[in-house]
């Protein structure tokens, strides 16, 4: 069954209730009853965050749109398979905000965190195209009005396209200043009921320290959310973190450099690091 289905029978079954009594003698089926079946009925659900550096070679900057390619290519196998696919990008290959301001003393940082977010924007549109080469269906979403480009987020609408088996691309991240992607990918996940965040980035999970600059770091294969905060691990941000273990988001951070990473980990297999 289909949540839009679903909600239009809790809506009726509510509308009832508020109109007559119950006539039947059989007890009405309760609303809680009615979430866990969708809960049990929807396809797995999940949210990637790809940052800016997916989007070029190591150690460039811009789009590259072979590296582009690669991703779309990995993401539509899985999409195939009917796993509903929400992807919040980055826009570090282009821009970030707090690293523009301190390099131009002549911008505020305000302006400068919105360039981030349009830079989102430009990354959203290269994977929307490579994605539909080989013949995906998606939705460029962005957290601010651009109707030329893309759809305003909608998250009842972000919700159908998903179930439509559409891969959405969620531009703009929050629509605010002075956070990141990482914050706005935890912030998507929750709203969108997603049953984990995943995190493609660079290194192989979470470690006790830097790996690029320390061969002694130890590596985590789970993590407890508390851990990641009290040691101060910058995996990810910690308003993001913090979000997620207030409301049980596992997320699980990966290479996706590594071959197959990717689709393993967007098919529910345990890559990298489980933070939880
Ligand atoms: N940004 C912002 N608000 C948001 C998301 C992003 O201001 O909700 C800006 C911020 O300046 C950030 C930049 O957009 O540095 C690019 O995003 P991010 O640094 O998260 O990209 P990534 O490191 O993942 O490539």
């Amino acid at each position: 069954m289909f949540h839009n289905e679903i909600e239009s029978t809790i809506k009726s079954a509510e509308l009832t209730k508020s109109t007559e009594p119950a006539k039947s003698t059989e007890p009405a089926e309760s609303t809680e009853s009615i979430e866990s079946t969708i809960e049990s009925s929807r396809a797995r659900r999940v949210v990637l965050k790809i940052s800016g550096e997916c989007f070029c070679p190591p150690n460039e900057r811009g789009i590259s749109m072979s590296s582009v390619s690669i991703l779309a290519n990995q993401v539509a196998v899985v999409a195939r398979k009917g796993i509903q696919i929400a992807i919040v990008m980055g826009g570090g290959n282009i821009l970030r905000g707090g690293q523009f301001k301190a390099a131009n003393i002549g911008i505020q940082e305000s302006t400068a965190h919105y360039m981030g977010m349009l830079a989102t924007v430009i990354n959203g549109l290269a994977l929307q195209d490579a994605i539909e080469l080989v013949g995906q269906p998606t939705r460029l979403m962005s957290a601010f009005a651009m109707d030329v480009v893309a759809e305003t987020y909608i998250r009842r609408r972000a919700m159908r396209h998903l179930e439509k088996g559409r891969i959405i691309l969620l531009a703009g991240g929050t629509g605010s200043p002075f956070v990141t992607t990482d914050t706005a990918a935890a912030q998507r996940a929750l709203e969108l009921s997603a049953d984990v965040l995943l995190k493609a980035t660079k290194v192989d999970g979470v470690y006790s320290d830097d790996p690029e600059r320390n061969p002694q770091a130890v590596f985590y294969p789970e993590i407890p959310y508390e851990d990641i905060l009290k040691q101060n691990l910058r995996i990810m941000d910690k308003e993001s973190i913090a979000k997620c273990a207030e409301h049980n988001m596992p997320i699980m951070i990966f290479n996706f450099r590594r071959q197959g990473n990717l689709e393993r980990a967007l098919m529910g297999e345990r890559v990298g690091t489980l933070i939880s």
